[in-house]
């Protein structure tokens, strides 16, 4: 595969996909790098009812797979390496990948984000071992066990949800006394008879032999320390934006989130950034469409003027 061209997008997910779906439409020659699978994180959404054009709701993985579908439709180039560095050299922004270097004008960064770890004594150890960070992927292995959520937003609640399909008894651990999660999450966690709440609590350690058998517990108003037994952790307490290797390169928010303008550029001439990498998006589908077409059109026009 020819190693040089226009635009290299970093990302397939919704962002990177309709980014290469306006590159690809207006001929500019594109080649979206992916690390993992085409479609992104919402391919772990069981159902999207917040995307329009589908008003009875469409699966995460079927909106993840029909957009990966329309972006290559056009000529659009992927490659599946993931990328570890960049660099100005002249004209060129060089991407360094674990499949080797390649070159191009103009970059557009959608690299999406990534879960947060508790960071908590266990983890490491039991991850994959009852330990989890996708609902979607693991839950059927829980059948008739209890588990514990972790976390309080949409991610965790969308996970709870999940999990109960599978589970008898599913536990969400959340360290303030109410939800972040949106209105109607929450009225439907709250109405699931598997569900329970433990509130101002933190989980402090995981604990098992080959397998997780239960985890350690504290409540944050009391102070008191609990265990409770569980054969799963689904992690679910936030993300991080997949920005570690472009630190000193890019303008980066205090979370690591990259800083652009209203026409999705950085401060660096011919690199653009989109979806839920960039500083002030709220993270939907929907958002992360529409900045990579924005993305894409100011690609094209920079490409036009150098
Ligand atoms: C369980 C769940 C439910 C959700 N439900 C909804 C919902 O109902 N409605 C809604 O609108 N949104 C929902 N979302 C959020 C939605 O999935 C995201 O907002 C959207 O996917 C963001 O798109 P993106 O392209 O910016 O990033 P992502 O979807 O995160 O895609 C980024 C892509 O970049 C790749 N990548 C990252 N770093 C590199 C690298 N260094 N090299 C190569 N490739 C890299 C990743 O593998 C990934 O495929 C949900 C998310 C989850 C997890």
């Amino acid at each position: 595969m020819d190693r040089t061209h226009q635009l290299i997008i970093v990302g397939g997910g919704p962002a990177g996909l309709s980014a290469g779906l306006y590159a690809s439409r207006s001929k500019v020659d594109a080649l979206l790098i992916e690390k993992a699978g085409l479609g992104g994180r919402i391919l772990n959404a069981e159902l999207v009812e917040n995307y329009p054009g589908f008003p009875q709701g469409i699966s995460g993985s079927e909106l993840g797979a029909l957009i990966a579908q329309q972006a290559t439709k056009y000529g659009l180039l992927t490659v599946f390496a993931e990328v570890q560095g960049m660099q100005i050299r002249g004209d060129e922004k060089i991407v360094s990948t674990s499949e080797g270097e390649y070159r191009a004008q103009a970059v557009i960064i959608a690299g999406g984000t990534e879960h947060q770890k508790l960071g908590i004594p266990g983890e490491e150890a039991f991850t994959g071992k009852g330990v989890s960070y996708c609902a979607m992927c693991d839950a059927a292995f829980f059948r008739d066990q209890v588990v514990a959520v972790v976390g309080g937003g949409n991610v965790a609640l969308n996970d709870a949800l999940f999990v109960t399909k599978f589970a008898s008894r599913v536990i969400v651990i959340h360290r303030r006394d109410q939800l972040r999660a949106t209105k109607i999450l929450q009225d439907r966690a709250f109405a699931n008879s598997k569900l329970e709440f433990l509130w101002d609590t933190v989980v402090e350690s995981i604990v098992g032999d080959k397998l997780v058998k239960e985890i350690r517990l504290r409540n944050l108003k009391t102070g008191k320390v609990s265990t409770l037994e569980v054969s799963g952790v689904f992690a679910a307490v936030g993300l991080r934006p997949s920005t570690g290797y472009l630190k000193g390169l890019l303008t980066l928010d205090e979370g690591g989130f990259i800083s652009v303008s209203g026409q999705m550029e950085t401060g660096v001439p011919g690199i653009f950034a989109a979806g839920d990498i960039r500083s002030g998006s709220i993270r939907q589908v929907v958002s992360a469409a529409g900045d990579g077409a924005t993305a894409a059109i100011s690609a094209e026009r920079f490409l036009s003027s150098a």
